[in-house]
């Protein structure tokens, strides 16, 4: 990013979390309380630099000076009009371009995030991954994704600004960019702001073992959800092929080792692609794979997008998979297609053009 002649470059304040606000603040020798008074603000209320009364005048001066407050640009809002799913188009300072879904649920949304624009995985059946890897998103264009969604519920639809779930479910692969969605996590953790429950935020991988490396330590207590999608190699390799570099039995032994709550579940995501992982063979295999572990499969029917190379099944074949799953006494649910008339299902965000 090129600054303006003229402009320096501001830290973004939404990069910090609640641990770097403080040293921020005990290196200036400012008053210790106006950290929380901060996170109040902007996290807890999600009001902006607007409300300033109860903060000293030179704090505020100096915050003002050398933080940059500024979220990522609404650029376009499409609204399903099947069911109330919101589509986010978000412009960033580079003029990139990110997507954001907000998924309802009795008056209450679960928010998809974006974490990278673009994607580097290259799973075959996936939009965004088309795009290649542009570039990771930064801590505060996604915490910025969060806010801004939340503001536009505030303003279109009062009262129902109530965003419970987070997942990482959006363009990129959020454990390519460990470092800034770590943090973002703890911004949304930290009780003096937003305070989303630690089981409310679910991050989503394809099997990047360099980022389950660092789970158990970094991240304890968040939900983690695999992309599998196939239990036989090679179609896995085709489908994801950094299954080639990570094989799924590696990836299995990563997750397995990590402690779950009480009521805590790995989710599995499986793709049905008509002809391809949809067979008797395929349903069989899986519920060998995962019997025994505290494992919830999410069946996701093939979502089309423009050119792309493969179908979805019939709902009969759907069912007949999930009926073999029942058979293994793993839990599954058939994940519905919430916002596919604006192009906001699974797999169909691309924000190229
Ligand atoms: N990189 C992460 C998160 C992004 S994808 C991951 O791979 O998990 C989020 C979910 O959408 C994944 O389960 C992904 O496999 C699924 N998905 C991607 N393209 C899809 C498509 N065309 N139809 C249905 N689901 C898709």
């Amino acid at each position: 990013m090129s600054a303006l002649p003229g402009e320096v470059l501001k830290q973004s304040f939404y990069d910090l979390n609640y641990a770097d606000l403080e040293a921020v603040i005990k290196q200036n020798d400012l008053n210790q309380s106006v950290a929380g008074i901060l996170f109040n603000w902007h996290y807890k209320k999600k009001e902006s630099m607007q409300c300033r009364d109860n903060i000293s005048k030179s704090s505020l001066a100096f915050f003002e000076k050398h933080f940059d407050f500024s979220l990522p640009e609404i650029d376009t809002v499409q609204e399903s009009s099947k069911d109330r799913t919101v589509k986010f188009l978000f412009k960033l300072k580079d003029q990139h371009k990110v997507e954001t879904v907000l998924i309802p649920f009795n008056n209450k949304y679960s928010i998809c995030l974006s974490s990278q624009v673009g994607c580097a995985m290259n799973c075959s059946f996936c939009f965004t991954g088309e795009q290649g890897l542009k570039r990771n998103l930064t801590t505060s264009e996604m915490v910025g994704q969060f806010l801004q969604a939340w503001r536009w519920l505030a303003s279109n639809r009062p009262g129902e600004e109530r965003i419970l779930n987070i997942v990482f479910m959006g363009q990129g692969e959020p454990l390519h960019n460990f470092d800034a969605v770590k943090k973002a996590c703890e911004i949304f953790l930290s009780q003096r702001g937003t305070s989303i429950g630690v089981q409310k935020i679910t991050i989503s991988t394809a099997g990047y073992i360099p980022g389950l490396k660092r789970w158990l330590q970094e991240v304890p207590g968040v939900n983690l959800a695999l992309s599998l999608h196939s239990p036989f190699t090679e179609k896995r390799n085709e489908l994801i092929p950094i299954n080639k570099k990570y094989p799924l039995a590696e990836v299995l032994n990563y997750i397995d080792a990590i402690p779950l709550q009480k009521k805590q579940f790995i989710t599995y995501e499986y793709i049905l692609i008509k002809g391809l992982n949809d067979t008797a063979d395929d349903a069989k295999k899986l519920g060998a794979l995962l019997q025994g572990k505290r494992a919830y499969i999410n069946l996701i029917p093939f979502n089309a997008f423009p050119g792309s190379r493969y179908e979805s099944p019939d709902l009969i074949e759907v069912e007949n998979f999930k009926a073999i799953l029942d058979t293994f006494r793993i839990p599954t649910l058939i994940r519905g297609t919430k916002g596919d008339d604006v192009l906001a299902a699974c797999g169909q965000l691309n924000s190229k053009n």
